[in-house]
């Protein structure tokens, strides 16, 4: 198989990962992305331990400890007193317990390292401007085919294009996104605009009833990435995320903890974005004939657990190794999905738990003993780069 012809739909972080795995494995790879210009949001992502491996395994761990900040420690904090309810000592503690750090990066250094590592691999790997909209499946091949009219065939294909995703529909249907109930701002802050009484821990979460706040450190320390969650009772917007204004945030978060309102007084007015998280229901399965899933298209992730991402950068990682061990795509997108199937649909539903979990709770009763994330799940011991396949 390491001379297959894969077909990837959709460029984000679980594309990219996907792409570049394949190409170390010697797979003919083209990537194809809606969008005008390759990117990302402003905003930060969590990189686990579990998701680390992948990316020290291919991008090396000094470009990985380059992008990412590792934080020193966390802690969660109540909301309005900004008091300590729960501290976490990170560090090196997570490398030397599972072998990999855990880390924070701005999500567009970690896009771009992505896109440079496949374009350094093949500079016609990337195709942008090209949304697709259908596929045909057939003996010899599948045929991706592209809002422009344009067409392109390979192998198999694999659909990476988010919870939006039209591969996802080509399969297997309509099946709409529902939303959650819970809304997001997020925006980027600069580090030297707070003071430092309020840069410590580096990474935090500050409980509410109802409300969360997290912030914490990316770019080398350089920018403070915040994401502030609430609930609504619907999403009224047209497109699941838009620009807002930062008073919006200042008024939704106005009893949070005098660190909360530095953090949103100092961030530029324009660069919030506000986002309505949806979900789905899990599928029974992600491949049909020489198609599947991967990430977001397969399994929808809310960001209660901080594993949307690390669940798509598993996948590529896994999706390649089966490739390589396999005779024919048949057997390979068997494989992957059998290695990976359980596990993208469990975190997919511990996650939407959580935020039931995470909303109904009562900060002045958390503690050490109620916490739960993603390392009390288990989540972190995982490694795509070693698991059988
Ligand atoms: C507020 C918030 C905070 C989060 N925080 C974290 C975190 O800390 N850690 C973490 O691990 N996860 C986090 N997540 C989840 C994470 O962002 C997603 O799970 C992850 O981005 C999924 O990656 P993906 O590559 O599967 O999909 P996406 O990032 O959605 O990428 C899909 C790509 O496909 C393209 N595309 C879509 N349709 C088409 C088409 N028809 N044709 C061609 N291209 C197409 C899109 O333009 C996009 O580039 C968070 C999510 C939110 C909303």
């Amino acid at each position: 198989m390491n001379d297959s012809r894969a077909l990837i739909i959709g460029a984000g972080i679980g594309g990219l990962t996907a792409a570049l795995a394949l190409q170390r494995s010697g797979c003919r790879v083209r990537v194809f992305e809606q969008a005008a210009a390759l990117g990302e949001v402003g905003a930060g992502v969590t990189i686990t331990p579990n998701a680390c491996h992948a990316l020290n395994h291919l991008l090396g761990e000094e470009l990985v400890e380059h992008i990412c900040h590792v934080p020193a420690s966390g802690a969660v904090k109540h909301y309005q007193t900004g008091k300590t309810l729960v501290d976490t000592r990170r560090g090196d503690r997570p490398k030397q317990k599972y072998g990999a750090h855990y880390c924070q990066a701005h999500r567009a250094d970690l896009h771009d390292a992505l896109a440079d590592a496949v374009r350094r691999n093949d500079a016609n790997c990337l195709v942008i401007d090209r949304r697709f909209i259908a596929l045909e499946d057939s003996s010899d091949g599948i045929t991706a085919r592209f809002a422009d009219g344009s067409s392109a065939r390979g192998d198999y294909l694999v659909g990476c294009d988010g919870i939006h995703s039209e591969v996802r529909r080509a399969l297997w249907g309509d099946d709409e996104p529902r939303f959650t109930g819970y809304i997001a701002w997020r925006g980027l802050v600069p580090t030297a605009a707070l003071r430092p009484e309020f840069l410590v821990p580096d990474s935090a979460a500050f409980a509410g009833r109802g409300r969360t706040f997290t912030r914490y450190k990316v770019r080398r320390g350089e920018l403070f990435n915040f994401v502030g969650f609430s609930q609504r009772d619907e999403w009224a917007a047209e497109s699941w995320s838009e620009r807002a204004h930062i008073d919006e945030a200042l008024a939704e978060f106005s009893d949070f903890a005098p660190e909360v309102q530095a953090i949103l007084d100092a961030a530029p007015p324009d660069q919030c974005f506000k986002w309505g998280l949806f979900d789905r229901r899990p599928l029974a399965q992600w491949t049909k004939g020489r198609a599947t899933l991967l990430g977001d298209a397969g399994h929808p992730m809310t960001p209660f657990l901080a594993q949307g991402a690390a669940m798509a950068i598993e996948d590529g990682v896994v999706l390649a190794r089966a490739v390589a061990a396999s005779a024919d795509w048949r057997e390979a997108l068997t494989r992957y999905e059998q290695a990976r199937y359980e596990r993208g649909t469990f975190v997919m539903l511990q996650s939407q738990v959580n935020a039931k979990r995470i909303y109904a709770r009562d900060p002045d009763r958390l503690d050490r003993n109620s916490h739960r994330n993603a390392e009390a799940l288990g989540l972190y011991a995982y490694n795509p780069v070693t698991v059988p396949v």
